[in-house]
């Protein structure tokens, strides 16, 4: 479809919405809503888009930095509003951003993207590789971002359109810090969902294939949090262990015992995690070391469990620690690693995103997923507002198997890259669509931001 007639398509839509400013007229009913997502779809496949998403998200991979120190990626998130005349503000979160584009009044809707790369080499050779040692974009979430500035790109050239139409206002949220840092939180706490009706994330997936979606009404992922714990004893010739209290045994012992918290205590119906995946200590064959530190994570779907568990994960560890005659003392690094909440996605969404996307990509390509024990720091937000959260496929049959997220192997199927941006910029649009009302804008005051 040539731009010129996406043009008048959205010209003839404003015409229609400045005759019927009732929103509720038949044209805006379903059939509107029908052909704004494939639209977006074909805009976001033209070269002018498509390549300026792959262009943004190489030089991303190139460049990758970790949680709150996305200083030059922000900075070059910035330079790309700024050449799009999208206002926005920073810094928020260290890094973190937030755009608008639209009118400045309700209802306001957010698209997210988050910013920050692993540390972990990259393995795949290719062009475009990391040039940070260490560093590397495993996670997708360069990917993200340029899905977000090419839907941000496309609302904004219809800017006009959006205003006339649609009367609201999209935020672009750029957050900081997912893997682990709890970005969403601090930029949660420093107030950008103020007014806010509604969020909207995503996160690439190579589980799914390309052109489909996959999600669920309700829980999505487990709430997480981590735990470090050093366990105490005294150090010894390892032949003469009478003299010596083991710190290396009694932790044995204490990563058993917690294995019980989910076998023996936890409801068999009420899924939940505990996991050591650190055990460090000792240094030679024949040496009692003098202390252990064993450090892991726990998940589990509902608050209660969650705190529940926490509860009994200190209480295990050193009351084991003490029948073995060690001390122990246990760190949640709950500043540095705040514990995320379930991912809950708001019902009203779900039938929002599953009539939107549905529209985009056909039913039968918006696939239903169970919970997962993963977590997502969108779920900070989607605790504060109705939020949703979503997977975008990208398992392309003929390019084999793609690597999961976090492996040295990890590669983005750029292909992906419009169906992204078409679904933030067409669930934000028919959101603000489907909620403007003009008794509610008068009524509501205007964003603070703006
Ligand atoms: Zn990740
Ligand atoms: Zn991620």
């Amino acid at each position: 479809m040539s731009s010129f007639t996406w043009v008048c398509l959205l010209f003839n839509l404003c015409m229609l919405l400045s005759s019927y400013p009732a929103l509720s007229d038949p044209f805006l009913g379903e059939k509107g809503l029908a052909e704004i997502p494939s639209k977006f779809l074909n805009l976001a496949k033209r070269p002018e888009i498509f390549e300026y998403m792959v262009k943004i998200r190489r030089s991303l991979h190139e460049n990758p930095e970790l949680g709150y120190e996305e200083f030059e990626t922000s900075r070059f998130i910035r330079n790309e509003l700024d050449g799009m005349g999208i206002p926005y503000k920073h810094p928020i979160a260290v890094t973190g951003i937030v755009g608008y584009i639209g009118t400045g009044n309700p209802p306001f809707v957010a698209i997210r993207a988050d910013m920050d790369a692993l540390a972990m080499q990259e393995a795949v050779e290719w062009e475009h590789k990391s040039k940070v040692p260490g560093k590397m974009h495993a996670c997708g979430h360069d990917a993200h971002v340029a899905m977000l500035l090419g839907a941000a790109k496309m609302l904004q050239e219809h800017r006009s359109d959006l205003e006339l139409a649609f009367q609201g206002t999209v935020i672009l949220v750029f957050q900081p810090a997912e893997e682990g840092g709890g970005g969403a939180k601090k930029m949660r706490d420093a107030g950008i969902l103020e007014n806010v009706d509604a969020i909207f994330g995503f996160h690439v997936s190579s589980s799914f294939p390309l052109g489909t979606v996959a999600t669920r009404a309700g829980p999505l992922m487990a709430a997480s949090g981590f735990f470090e714990a050093k366990i105490s004893g005294k150090g010894g010739h390892a032949a003469i262990p009478q003299h010596t209290i083991d710190p290396i045994l009694a932790s044995s012992n204490i990563i058993v015992s917690l294995q019980h918290l989910i076998s023996r205590e936890a409801d068999p119906l009420d899924s939940q995690v505990v996991t050591i995946a650190k055990f460090q200590g000792g240094h030679a064959f024949n040496v009692i070391p003098d202390s252990v530190t064993i450090a892991g994570t726990f998940r589990a779907f509902s608050q209660e469990s969650f705190m529940q568990l926490k509860h009994r994960i200190e209480e295990v560890i050193t009351l084991q620690a003490s029948v073995q005659r060690c001390n122990a003392s246990v760190n949640f690094y709950a500043d540095e690693k705040p514990f995320y909440p379930v991912t809950v996605n708001d019902k009203d969404l779900h039938k929002h995103f599953q009539k939107i996307a549905g529209h985009m990509l056909g039913d039968e390509n918006v696939k239903e997923v169970q919970p997962l024990m993963g977590a997502e720091d969108f779920s900070f937000f989607a605790e504060a507002i109705p939020g949703y959260f979503y997977y975008i496929g990208m398992f392309n049959e003929t390019e084999g198997q793609l690597a999961s997220g976090h492996s040295p192997y990890f590669k983005v199927n750029e292909d992906a890259l419009p169906y992204g941006a078409a679904l933030h910029a067409s669930i934000a649009a028919t959101y603000l669509l489907e909620h403007h009302s003009p008794i509610a804008t008068q009524k509501r005051s205007s964003h603070d931001e703006l």
